[in-house]
Parts: structure tokens; C-alpha cells; sequence
């Protein structure tokens, strides 16, 4: 074992040592960051928890909180204007009001798996005589790449591609959802883009939270700063992640966002519709707005009355509290968004912890 190796497990030693010995009021730790809610289980986390301290799963995977009606129009979009629909593969199994787009496919439409924005221009560029939609969904961390995508679109003069946009922002929702935990669990990923500046804004209006990466180590040191702080009855904040969080984030990314985007009220599955938490397209911008240049007719989603992913994803229930998880609601046979995705809290549920 070299030295760094040495010096890294003393310190989870140390910082186990703090979690496990707390033993006082109960907290309520919000996880808003799919991952996060991933790699808790995986690194088996949860299991050094006491009583006291709850984990609970918010609204951080960005394919479960895409509601049934985005799904609808994408199908919309195929079915009737034979529109190639380009989409992270998560998506395709993501139920909608009459299946998934996997439903859509199997009637002959054509739905493409891409990895990033950018391959969806490519086909675009490839196949002129195809109409090619990009489904845009994700936080700040990926509307970047979505940005960049238009951008290249709009250079190489590109007429046949478009998005259909379901982008979020999360500052909106740590808001909405702040009397549901006593302190949040902030996004690695999310935070290198938006910095901490709009956080340390929170905790001045009584929102608690740390920011934590990815690692055993930067997960517990996160979760040890929380049993530290939260006990002394302030808010607080504190980046636990600053080998890649900084106060300014990335403004270059989010000059890019600016040029193209501009904030929309946006509806989350299971949550409703938050105001100013979504993201679409500036008005010259709008040759590449699927919803603008199809004429996307208004949708009204619905969801399995089963499915209580919305609860789930506010912390008001655990995925095993839903009297379909693992009967009828499994990873190969998803009823709600939350069991498709690997970071959606009923599939990390399902995985670790039956
Ligand atoms: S188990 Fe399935 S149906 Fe139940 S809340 Fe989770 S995703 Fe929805």
C-alpha cells in the first residue's frame, strides 16, 4: 500500500468514525444528483448510516423527472411527421401516456441511440433527406453540450435538425423541495458548471447543504461536515468537492447556455410545473424548436395511477414503499421513470438493496 493509499483509508477511517458515532435528532440528507443516489449503494454507504441520519432520493436523475407528455411529443413527432427522433438510450424505455418510445419503434418509427448532442448533428448531416430531432433533457451539465450541438447545427446550415426541449435547472428545485430534507447533498457535476456562488445564496435564505463528489472518501466527507453542522441549529454550506468546484463555476459554459437558451417554466415529472426551472430555446433560435416547427400539439401526459414515483422523487416515500416495486415494476419491465434509468432511485433500490 503506498503512502497516499495509507493517508486516504485513515481518513475514511476517521471520517466513519464521525457518522457512525452520531446519536443525536434526527437528519434528513436529500441526495439531488443520480449518481450520488448510485454510488451511496454501490460503495455501500447506506449501511454505515445510525438511525438517525435518513438518506433520502430528490429529484437528481434528469430521465425521472421528464414527464409522460415530453415522451408523448417525441412520439408525436415520430409517428405522425416521420421525424428520426436522435435520443440518449435511457430514454427510449421512459414510459409516456401510451408506452415508450420502444413502443413507438417496434411501429416502424425511427428512433436513433446517440451518445452526445453533437452525434445527432452528425446524423443529421449524414442523412438531408430525414427531419432529425434531438430529445434535450438533462441539468447544467449537459445543456452545454446541447448549446454546442445548435451551434454546429446553425454553422454547417443545417435545415433538418432540430430539439425538443426538457432541460432543467436545479436552483429552482432546491428551493421547492427544501422543507423536504435537512440538508442537501449538492451535485458535484451540477455545482462545476453553476459554482457555489447561487449556494452559499441558499444557505443566507436558510437552505443547508455540502457539496460532495463522487468518491467513498469525498461522499463521507460530505455526509461528516453535515452531522457536524446540522446539530448547531445554522444554516450552512460548505463544498466538500473543490479539487473540481469552484465559487465561479464554469461561466464560459454558461455564457454558451445564454447565447442559445433562456429560462422557461418547466414541468417535472410527479412535481408539477416550477416556474423559471426549465430551459428552451431563444426566440432566433427557433428553426431548430421541434415544437415551433412541427407544431407540436399541446399534450396532456399521463402516468400509471400506480406509479408513485412522484412521492419518491419529492423523499416522501421510499421506492419499497410502492406496492408495485419489484412485482410489477422491475428494471426490464419499468412502470414509472424512476425504474429505467441506473441513476433513478427505484432501479439503485432494486439493484442494492433486495
Ligand atoms: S417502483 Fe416503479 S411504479 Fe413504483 S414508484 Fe418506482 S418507478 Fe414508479
Amino acid at each position: 500500500m503506498t503512502e497516499a493509499n495509507t493517508s486516504q483509508s485513515s481518513n475514511i477511517q476517521e471520517l466513519r468514525k464521525i457518522i457512525e458515532g452520531y446519536h443525536g435528532e434526527k437528519i434528513r440528507v436529500m441526495e439531488v444528483c443520480g449518481t450520488h443516489t448510485h454510488e451511496v449503494f454501490r460503495l455501500g454507504i447506506r449501511q454505515l448510516l445510525p438511525p438517525e441520519i435518513q438518506l433520502i432520493s430528490g429529484p437528481g436523475c434528469p430521465v425521472c423527472v421528464t414527464p409522460a407528455d415530453f415522451i408523448d411529443e417525441a412520439s408525436w413527432l415520430a409517428r405522425e411527421k416521420q421525424v428520426t427522433i436522435c435520443t440518449f438510450g435511457d430514454l427510449v424505455r421512459v414510459p409516456g401516456t401510451e408506452g415508450s418510445l420502444a413502443t413507438t419503434r417496434s411501429e416502424g418509427a425511427k428512433i436513433q441511440v446517440v451518445y452526445t448532442p453533437l452525434d445527432a448533428v452528425s446524423y443529421a448531416r449524414e442523412h438531408p433527406e430525414e427531419q432529425v430531432c434531438f430529445l434535450s433533457v438533462g441539468f447544467e451539465t449537459t445543456t452545454p453540450a446541447v448549446c454546442l450541438a445548435v451551434k454546429r447545427a446553425a454553422g454547417l446550415h443545417l435545415t433538418n435538425f432540430t430539439l425538443l426541449t426538457a432541460n432543467k435547472t436545479m436552483d429552482e428545485a432546491y428551493r421547492v423541495m427544501a422543507g423536504s430534507a435537512d440538508a442537501y447533498l449538492y451535485p458535484g457535476h451540477v455545482c462545476a458548471i453553476t459554482g457555489t456562488a447561487p449556494l452559499e445564496q441558499l444557505a443566507a435564505q436558510g437552505v443547508s447543504g455540502v457539496v460532495a463528489g463522487f468518491t467513498a472518501a469525498e461522499l463521507l466527507a460530505a455526509l461528516a461536515v453535515i452531522v457536524k453542522r446540522q446539530p448547531k441549529g445554522l444554516p450552512f454550506f460548505e463544498n466538500c468537492y473543490p479539487r473540481v468546484v469552484t465559487k465561479e463555476g464554469n461561466p464560459a459554459a454558461r455564457r454558451l447556455v445564454r447565447t442559445f437558451m433562456e429560462p422557461c417554466d418547466a414541468e417535472w415529472r410527479g412535481l408539477g410545473i416550477m416556474k423559471k426551472s426549465g430551459m428552451c430555446l431563444k426566440p432566433d433560435f427557433a428553426a431548430f424548436d421541434a415544437r415551433k416547427k412541427f407544431s407540436v400539439p399541446k399534450m396532456e401526459g399521463r402516468t400509471n395511477p400506480a406509479c408513485r414515483c412522484g412521492e419518491v422523487l419529492q423523499g416522501k416515500c421510499l421506492p419499497k414503499d410502492c406496492p408495485i416495486f419489484s412485482k410489477l415494476c422491475t428494471p426490464d419491465h419499468p412502470i414509472g421513470a424512476c425504474m429505467v434509468s441506473q441513476e433513478g432511485a427505484c432501479s439503485a433500490y432494486y439493484q442494492y438493496s433486495l
